[in-house]
Order: structure tokens, then C-alpha cells, then sequence
């Protein structure tokens, strides 16, 4: 095959497959959590309000370009593998399991410093309208807010996996356990509902690990809550919204899933006309 059209194979193919599973699990769970079980888990509605059909059609169109930008990015993967500038091996037996599990790990710890602060740059006045600000039209996010993103912002995210290809040997299942936990988490943080039981709330991962509750509050406030699955950069650079442990711990109470941030702590909460963070 002509090496155009095996590259435009590649785009496609790759974005089909993340699309037709995103579509999938995102739409599990919005059916389930959003129509069958609705009533049964409307105390764990983090906010109460539903969105609208409008903004869930939006989310999906902007999904399927994400995809699109997210297969070239597996595209430059593997064609740098081709050519032998990365690290990217088949060979599973060339390191052992344990080296599999660490390289595992350490590729979330990077990939959670990498949103972190590309994510705080995008919250620049500089950035923020080229970057981010389709993601941050879902002011109440749903299961299919995840990919809703600007094409630059999607790029930003699809160079993650090729960079590290670069620093450490890294097996393809590494890489494929890696983007289907990061893809769970992602549904997670924008599912609308909190997951954690009380304990979490009272517990020493809640400084370490992120939530629904969390994430949601970025979207509604529209700044503070940088991190995607650990709390702890927001923690340790002061971008822990001051209300975050307040919510949580309310959100968390003994409820089925969690508990709804109340309706008058909803009222209370104050959507940013320009979710920018000033110090950046
Ligand atoms: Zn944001
Ligand atoms: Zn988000």
C-alpha cells in the first residue's frame, strides 16, 4: 500500500476504534446513569440540573474530530517506531512484568503532570480561547464532555503517549492498559455523579486522588481542580478550589453512589464568565 494511503488507513482505523468505544461506554453509562436509573440516582446527581440535548449533540461532534486528531497521533507513534527513533518495542519478554507494572505507573504519574500543567497554561488569557474553550462550554458535564475538546487542546493530549514513547521502552500493552484506565477515569471525572463512598472523604487519598466531585467543580467555576486523576499537584501549588474538601465531603455522604452537592450549595455556586486563572 502506498505509504499516503496506509498512514490515512492508519487515522481512520484508530479513530473509528476510540470513537465506536467511546460512544459505547459513554453512552452506558448516560443511559444508564441519565435515563434508566435516573430517579434512583438523582442524590448522587452532583448537580442536579440535567443538561440539555443540545449540548450532549455538541459534545459528540466535537468528540469525532478529537478522534480524528488522536489517530494521528498514533500515526506519528507509529511511525517513529518505524523508523527506530523511539522506544517502542514488541518484545514483552525484553523487560520483565514488574518493569510492565512500573512503566505502567509512571506513565499515569506523567501523564497527570502533563494535563496538569498544559491544562493551568490553558487557562492563560493567552491560550484559553485556541485551547480550551469548547471543553469548558459543558458548564455541567456529561459522560460524553470527555473528548469535547478544541482540535489544539486534543493535539496537546495526543503527543502525550508519543513523547514518552521517547524517554523509557514501553510495550503497546502498556500502552493500551494505559489509555483504557485514563479513558475510565475520564468517564469517571465527567460522569456528573460522585462514585466515592463517605470514607474516601475522610480518608489520606482523598489528598492523593482526584473526583467527580472535583472535576466537576472545574467545570462550574471554571478554575482551580487542574489535575485529572490526583489531587495532589492542585494541592501542593495552591490550586485546590477552597470550597473543593467542603463539597467532597457533602457529596460523599451516604447516599447510593455519593450524595448531590445540595441545592442550596448549588445555588451558591458561581459560574466564571471567564474561567482564566490569572497567575499563569
Ligand atoms: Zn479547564
Ligand atoms: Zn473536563
Amino acid at each position: 500500500m502506498f505509504p499516503l494511503l496506509r498512514s490515512i488507513a492508519i487515522v481512520l482505523i484508530n479513530a473509528a476504534s476510540v470513537l465506536g468505544w467511546y460512544l459505547m461506554l459513554s453512552g452506558a453509562v448516560w443511559l444508564v446513569a441519565y435515563r434508566w436509573r435516573r430517579a434512583q440516582w438523582s442524590l448522587s446527581k452532583i448537580i442536579q440540573r440535567h443538561p440539555s440535548r443540545g449540548q450532549i449533540l455538541r459534545e459528540i461532534g466535537f468528540s469525532i474530530l478529537s478522534c480524528l486528531i488522536f489517530g494521528c497521533g498514533t500515526l506519528f507513534l507509529w511511525w517513529c517506531g518505524q523508523k527506530e527513533w523511539n522506544q517502542l518495542h514488541w518484545d514483552f519478554h525484553r523487560h520483565g512484568l514488574v518493569w510492565h507494572l512500573v512503566c505502567l505507573a509512571l506513565t499515569f504519574v506523567l501523564w497527570d503532570a502533563w494535563f496538569y500543567w498544559t491544562h493551568r497554561a490553558m487557562h492563560s488569557r493567552l491560550l484559553f480561547r485556541l485551547f480550551h474553550r469548547t471543553h469548558h462550554l459543558s458548564h455541567n458535564p456529561t459522560p460524553f464532555t470527555a473528548y469535547s475538546l478544541d482540535p489544539l487542546e486534543a493535539l496537546t493530549y495526543a503527543v502525550f503517549l508519543p513523547l514518552v514513547c521517547f524517554i523509557y521502552p514501553i510495550h503497546p500493552s502498556v500502552i493500551g492498559a494505559f489509555m483504557v484506565t485514563q479513558f475510565g477515569v475520564n468517564l469517571v471525572i465527567h460522569s456528573g455523579f460522585e462514585l466515592f463512598p463517605r470514607q474516601f472523604a475522610e480518608s489520606r487519598f482523598n489528598w492523593l486522588l482526584s473526583s467527580a466531585t472535583s472535576h466537576v467543580m472545574h467545570h462550574r467555576y471554571g478554575s482551580g481542580n487542574y489535575g485529572f486523576c490526583f489531587q495532589y499537584w492542585d494541592r501542593l501549588m495552591g490550586t485546590c478550589h477552597p470550597q473543593y474538601d467542603a463539597h467532597l465531603a457533602r457529596n460523599c455522604q451516604g447516599n447510593m453512589i455519593g450524595s448531590a452537592i445540595s441545592a442550596e450549595a448549588e445555588s451558591g455556586m458561581t459560574e466564571a464568565r471567564h474561567p482564566v486563572h490569572s497567575s499563569v
